[in-house]
Order: C-alpha cells, then sequence, then structure tokens
C-alpha cells in the first residue's frame, strides 16, 4: 500500500485531494500544519508527501527544509502543491528541495495518475 501525506491548512483542499486518491486505493494520512505533518512523517513513513506552500506559523518552504533535516524523514520526496503561480516560481521551489511542483486547483481527473507519477 501506497501512503500519501497531504499537508494543506484549508480543510476543503485537503478533503478534496484525500477524497480523489482513497479513490485510486491510495492510503492517505492529512496535516493541516507544518508542525502536524512533521510529526506525522515521523511516525508514518509516508511514501510521498504532498505540500501546501501558504499556511501560518510554518510554510511549506519551511516544513520541506525541516523534513529534510531530520534523518528520520530525509528521505521522503516532498512535492509542493501550491496555487502559487509566478513566472520562475516552478524552477525556484524544485531548486529549494521540493522534489515536484503541482498546481491547485487539482484536476480531480487526473490527480491520482499525477500523483502516481512521482512515486519513487
Ligand atoms: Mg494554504
Amino acid at each position: 500500500m501506497t501512503t500519501i501525506l497531504i499537508v494543506d491548512d484549508n480543510l476543503l483542499n485537503l478533503e478534496l485531494a484525500a477524497d480523489v486518491l482513497e479513490l485510486a486505493d491510495f492510503d492517505v494520512i492529512t496535516a493541516d500544519s507544518g508542525h502536524e505533518a512533521i510529526t506525522k512523517a515521523e511516525q508514518i513513513h509516508p511514501d510521498l508527501i504532498l505540500m501546501d506552500l501558504r499556511m501560518p506559523e510554518m510554510s511549506g518552504l519551511e516544513a520541506m527544509l525541516a523534513l529534510h533535516g531530520n534523518e528520520a524523514t530525509r528521505d521522503i520526496p516532498v512535492a509542493v502543491l501550491t496555487a502559487s503561480a509566478m513566472k520562475g516560481d516552478e524552477e525556484h521551489l524544485l531548486a529549494s528541495g521540493f522534489s515536484a511542483y503541482l498546481q491547485k486547483p487539482i484536476d480531480p481527473s487526473r490527480f491520482a495518475d499525477q500523483i502516481a507519477a512521482l512515486l519513487p
């Protein structure tokens, strides 16, 4: 079973992405903050993390860097899932350490295939 951790402070975004991936038979866990994401990643060690960027307290970038700096979670790929679509954002985020860049809003008809393609 492939486990995906979805991180987003917007609960509607979180539920939509989780529902789509559960229908595609992924094992889904969710977190609504960077701190919760780090705790769950350490405990459950998912195969892939989908990370929102704009969150209060700890941004998705900060959470990804913390995960990569943590021996228990550093090998888990972290893809960024963001509505941020400024020119240069994708290159900047990939250079920062995200394993992939996905744009919101998600397309429910394609999302599971997009995620499957990212799995190690
Ligand atoms: Mg957000």
